[in-house]
């Protein structure tokens, strides 16, 4: 009566008790068909993330995201700053993959394939669980392990997120130079250093304590959940009609009233990493790890009753509303991915192995020789080699006509994947101007028959 905390009227998360605090969360482990592939998914998992850094494609590594540098080589091809458009399709793409994937699938990357989920519970619990033990229903450690075994479980943490936070950071420097790092003192790299362990801790603090809340709370791919599915996505339900009423076996079953076939025993809801109860329907907090699936579906072969009351479905389903395989969204989004795609692969079939720009350096805008009446442009241009190989370049002035151009340099050559800039001399008559300017159109040829066609206003007097 006289409690001074306000009661909420129904549970507001999952893993908050009514007075606040946090309802800590010890799943207890289901064993099943379910588990068995889902163990092979995330260990395959684990091995990929790890080696991913390592593969090459074509000698370059399948994934390295350079920042410093601005070069991301996805799946052994290299995008430069240059290439924005390129990496604006490639993330569109891959947030419509997403999209459709989700729309069809549901949460089947949370609950298979999201490294917090591998990690989580492929990685960390198991390892929690071998120096705590598990008692009873809940998963609940065992009492009966001293104290000092239960934390050891910190320090094989601590190796863990290091491993994982090595990990991490090789996607960003390269295996190679991590490898060699590894063998040097910090203080010869100390941001690199300094990130990975910033990452080792996060890693810590993420999968000591914060856990499931990283999905339930903090993920916004988890968040938009509620607008990428549909009533025909994928999902893990209760199969209520079968299920309800619920209630407990009793032996002397023929003077009660018919049950369903849930007996009420609570294993859907206490092996859930999530924290709840599949049987209250379709929750944000699902991420379809399929662990309920599993609990249940072990029940029911005790009782001796048909399996799958938990089961994948989907809400036009379990509403009795038959299925749809076809809606707006699974159609749209294919289209849209294909037209992603096939402008993608236009622009990549038709790029060229070198990037050109023209640029004004600072100065002087132009100066008038030869009696006033030519006028003399300095700009730059700044070439790209896209290749691993040598390169040489040309230059011819396409406009204006009778405009001449002299190179600086005395030779316009880029080692593999160099970039330079090189200072251009342009004459051009005065009678070309008007308004002060006049449109130069430069042509640029590689050593390979490749060319492009460069342009920048040329500046002069108003005459
Ligand atoms: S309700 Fe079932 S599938 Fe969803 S998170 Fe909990 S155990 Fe996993
Ligand atoms: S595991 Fe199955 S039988 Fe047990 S409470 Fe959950 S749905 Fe009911």
């Amino acid at each position: 009566m006289n409690d001074p905390l306000l009661k909420p009227e129904e549970q507001v998360l999952s893993t908050l008790r009514g007075d606040g605090t946090r309802r800590w969360l010890k799943p207890r482990l289901s064993r099943g068909k379910f588990l068995l592939a889902r163990r092979v998914v995330a260990y395959f998992l684990i091995l990929l993330f790890t080696l991913l850094p390592f593969i090459k494609i074509g000698g370059k590594p399948a994934i390295l995201l350079d920042i410093p540098a601005r070069r991301f080589t996805i799946l052994g091809y290299t995008f430069l700053p240059t290439d924005t458009l390129f990496l604006a399709l490639f993330m569109v793409g891959l947030i419509l993959t997403i999209f459709l994937i989700t729309a069809m699938f549901g949460r089947v990357w949370c609950g298979w394939a999201c490294p917090q989920t591998v990690y989580m519970e492929f990685l960390f619990r198991p390892i929690e669980r071998l120096f705590e033990g598990t008692a009873g229903r809940g998963g609940e450690p065992r009492a009966d392990r001293p104290p000092f075994l239960k934390f050891l479980k910190y320090p094989v943490y601590l190796l863990a997120s290091f491993y994982l936070a090595n990990t991490f950071l090789a996607y960003f420097v390269g295996a190679e130079t991590l490898l060699k790092w590894v063998t040097q003192s910090p203080l010869k790299h100390p941001v690199p250093f300094l990130i990975m362990g910033f990452v080792t801790v996060a890693m810590m603090l993420d999968f000591s304590y914060f856990r499931e809340q990283v999905c339930i709370i903090m993920c916004p791919y988890g968040r938009m959940q509620s607008v990428l599915l549909d009533k025909a996505s994928l999902i893990v339900s209760y199969d209520a009609q079968r299920g309800e009423p619920r209630g407990k076996l009793k032996k002397n079953a023929g003077q009660l009233p018919v049950l369903g076939d849930c007996i009420d025993c609570g294993n859907c809801v206490t092996t859930c990493p999530t924290g709840i109860d599949i049987r209250k329907g379709l929750q944000m907090e699902c991420i379809g790890c399929t662990q309920c699936i599993d609990a249940c579906n072990a029940v029911m072969a005790k009782i001796g009753r048909a399996p799958n009351l938990i089961r994948y479905s989907n809400q036009l389903r379990d509403q009795g509303l038959g299925n749809s395989l076809l809606r707006p969204r699974v159609v749209l989004y294919p289209l849209l991915l294909l037209g992603i795609a096939s402008l993608f692969g236009y622009l990549m079939w038709n790029k060229l192995s070198f990037n050109g720009t023209l640029l004004r350096p600072r100065g002087n805008p132009f100066t008038l020789v030869e009696g006033d009446q030519v006028v003399r442009n300095m700009i730059q241009i700044k070439l790209v080699n896209r290749t691993e190989q040598d390169m040489a370049f040309q230059f011819k002035v396409m406009e204006p006509a009778d405009a001449t151009l002299s190179v600086k340099e005395p030779e316009v050559k880029l080692s593999g994947e160099q970039t330079g800039i090189f200072n251009l001399e342009i004459l051009a008559p005065r009678r070309d101007f008007r308004a002060g300017r006049a449109l130069l159109k430069l042509d640029v040829q590689n050593d390979r028959g490749e060319s492009t066609v460069l342009t920048m206003d040329l500046t002069g007097p108003f005459n």
